[in-house]
């Protein structure tokens, strides 16, 4: 599984978003199909999976993490 920049131009697969994509989860066949996202929602996607799965000895480098907090979800 790996995440490439989109090699062609395609609407960006999350809900509510009509950004162009510019990458794409590659997953050689493990989902029906590659699922695209622009680069906004690949950042929120990494905020997601890092409440989850938290680096325990890495100070998360993102400022992002503050203003998100703030969110409150
Ligand atoms: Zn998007």
């Amino acid at each position: 599984m790996q995440i490439e920049k989109c090699k062609h131009p395609t609407k960006c697969d999350f809900v509510g978003c009509s950004n162009i994509a510019d990458y794409q989860l590659s997953t050689k066949g493990l989902l029906k199909r590659e699922l695209a996202f622009c680069e906004k929602c690949l950042k929120e996607m990494y905020v997601e999976i890092g409440k989850l799965q938290i680096p325990k000895a890495v100070e998360s480098p993102f400022k992002l993490k503050k203003r998100l907090n703030k969110e409150g979800r």
